[in-house]
Parts: C-alpha cells; structure tokens; sequence
C-alpha cells in the first residue's frame, strides 16, 4: 500500500459573522486528500482531513513543505500495524523544521495528519471514533454532550435575533449554548446574556466568550457582573498565550474560565498547566487537534492534561465539526461544540448525525463521514477528481 498523491485546496468560509476580535468573511480552510493506490469498489480509497475552523487555509506550508516530505519518503517508512503510522507521518511531514513558534504550522500539520485518521478508518471500514479509540485505549462512546455555539456580532443585529437564535437551537435539541462578548459595551453585551438567559433559562446552560480581547481590568468588569449569573464558563478572556493575565483572573473570578482553542502543542499547553492557574474539578480545555498538529499530539495534550490532574472530561475541544465529533466520541471526552448556522460547509454535522436531548450520535458512515455532509460533498469531489 502506498499514498498515489496529496492534494490541498482552499475552501472559503460562508457568511459574514464576527466575534470580538475577527471578521470570519474572509477565513478559509484547508482541505487535504490523500490518494492511495487502495481500490475499493472501483474507486481509491481516499482520506479527507481539515484544519478546523479559525486560522485561515495553510497552502503554502502544506504545498512547499509538508506534501513533498511524505511523497518523497519511503513508502514502507509511513506505514503501522494497521494502515498509516500517523506518528511517522507528522514526524516526517516536519523533518527540518525547528521546534516553537507552533503557529500556522501547526494548522497546516492538522489537516494532514488527520487525513490520515479517516484514511486508516477507511482502510479498516469502520467509523473514524472506533479507529481513534483503538488507538489510544479507550472504548468509545456512542454519543457525546453538544452544546451550541453561536451568538456571534451581526451586520444586522438585535436582542430579538440573538433569542430567536437560541430558541431555533433548543428546538433542534440542544440544552446549552454558547454566546459571543467583547464586541459591545459591557453595558450592551449585558443586555445580550440577559437575552439569551431568557432563551435557555438558567446561567448553566449559557457559556460567553471574549475571544482573548480582555485586559485584566476589563476581565473583572465582564467578571463582576457575570459571577452571580452562575455561567457555564467564561472562554478565552485574554490574550491566550498569556498565563500569569489567566492566573490572576482565575485567583479573582470564581466561576469556570476556558481556554486552549489558541494553543497549538503539548508544549504550549505545558505552559498553561504549569503558570495559568487552571483549576482542576472547574475549567474547560478547548486544545483542537486541527489547530495543533493533529491527533497524534494532541493525544499527547490529553495525557499531559491527566498528568496535571484534570479529567479528560475538562476537554471541550473548539471547532463544531464532524472531525472534532469521532475524536471526543473515540477518546471519552466532555463534549462537542457545534456550530448549526455558521462556519459552512465545515461546521456542523451530517444529517445522520441525531441530536437530542443536549447529546450527539455519531453516524456509523466509514471514517470521519465528511462524504455524507452535503455542501461539504462537492468540495470533495473536486479535491479527489
Ligand atoms: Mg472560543
């Protein structure tokens, strides 16, 4: 078995939303196939992977450098027990390169490397949780907690369709939820989560993020008025490399603060658990692997994390999709982000996908199942034509 080719495109994000700190009109995303000489059904066997969701496409680094790593490597050499070595294919990918600075890199590493992932699950015919769990030990579960993130700035926003939002997504199943801040005044973004506590009921259902806008101050402001709301949790409020700004929030603001979405290695995170005043039993860790490498580090992340202390049940992963589903399905993690409006074609599920309850149910479609969503279908018929 050996890999006939990689390719890399660039897919555009759809809509015009906005959190505290970014427009998402002119984000992408990239898409990776890796082609093997594989034929099932008449057809390669093909692997798709992304790299989530929020830090642009990476097509440089993955056309100048990454993909003519592994077509130049010995085929034998990228090969495991069963199907691909993931591990060999990340260390490959990055021969030559430094360690640090884990930035754009990191994201461009993500989407191949998990390509890998739905490729070994479809080489074995199975869905990409059950290959996961394999993996790294564990037995699967056949759902995971889902909470809806969206409450993001529109050109064309109001109170009314921030709680018409919310009440669309306790009507398609979901019991929690997630709202942007920041991107007001403390005074207006106050009328915003007394809209949505009127949608969802009660403070622990809603969880608010500032997209790491806060100074210290300000952290305290937004913190002073939402401490006796009992909120789910307050994400990234600063600068997400800075851990003594995290710790002292946390010294100061006694509900659950998350963070992570922004660190991009084990690393990185090693940082965070050692200077950033994370507290075990209360916070949320939102590492992704498409942002960080892939799966095989971020495997290492999780393990980091238990190191430290915290339950695997503290990793919330960003990035609402169906790659992001099989790995907190496969590994036993707290739970998935979904984005039901935003973030097309990549966010979201497939329609097989059943939510209900403030649960999701990953269909049993081989790999990651990115063929049965369907705007997301036509983007990989064009990569692998
Ligand atoms: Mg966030």
């Amino acid at each position: 078995m050996k890999i006939v080719d990689i390719r890399q495109i660039s897919v555009p994000l759809e809509g015009a939303v906005s959190n505290a700190v970014v427009s998402f009109a002119e984000h992408d995303v990239s898409l990776v196939a890796v082609i093997t000489d594989v034929i099932r059904a008449g057809k390669p066997v093909v692997g798709y992977g992304f790299n989530s969701i929020g830090r642009f496409a990476q097509s440089g680094i993955l056309r100048d450098r990454l993909i003519p790593r592994l077509l130049s490597a010995d085929p034998a050499s990228l090969l495991g027990a069963q199907g691909f070595d993931c591990e060999a294919v990340a260390r490959t990918a990055l021969r030559n390169e430094k360690p640090g600075g884990h930035g754009d890199r990191a994201a461009a590493l993500g989407a191949l490397e998990l390509a890998f992932w739905d490729l070994n699950a479809k080489l074995a015919d199975e869905p990409a949780y059950a290959t996961i769990g394999r993996a790294f030990g564990r037995t699967p579960s056949d759902k995971a907690a889902v909470y809806a993130a969206g409450g993001y700035y529109y050109p064309e926003d109001g109170l009314d369709r921030l709680k018409a939002e919310l009440e669309g997504y306790i009507a398609a199943g979901f019991d929690a939820f997630k709202i942007k801040i920041g991107g007001a005044s403390l005074a207006d973004d106050m009328k915003r989560i007394q809209a949505a506590l009127q949608a969802c009921g009660t403070g622990a259902r809603l969880a608010v993020d500032a997209n790491g806008r806060f100074d210290f101050d300000t952290a305290m402001a937004y913190g002073r008025e939402i401490e006796p709301l009992g909120l789910r949790w307050y994400e990234e409020i600063g600068d997400p490399l800075d851990y003594a700004l995290n710790a002292k929030i946390s010294a100061n603001y006694a509900g659950a603060i998350a963070t992570g979405e922004n660190l991009f290695s084990t690393a990185d995170v090693r940082n965070l658990l050692n200077f950033a005043g994370m507290r075990p039993g209360k916070d949320i860790f939102q590492m992704d692997a498409g942002l960080s490498y892939g799966l095989t580090e971020f495997g290492r992340i999780i393990a980091l994390m238990e190191a430290h202390g915290f339950d695997r049940a503290a990793s919330y992963p960003h990035g609402g999709h169906l790659i992001n589903l099989h790995i907190v399905t496969g590994m036993n993690l707290g739970g998935c982000e979904a984005y039901p409006t935003v973030f097309q074609p990549f966010g979201g599920y497939s329609p097989q996908c059943e939510i209900g309850g403030g649960f999701i149910r990953p269909a049993d479609h081989p790999g990651f199942g990115l063929e049965a969503k369907p705007n997301l279908k036509p983007h990989l018929d064009k990569i692998s034509a």
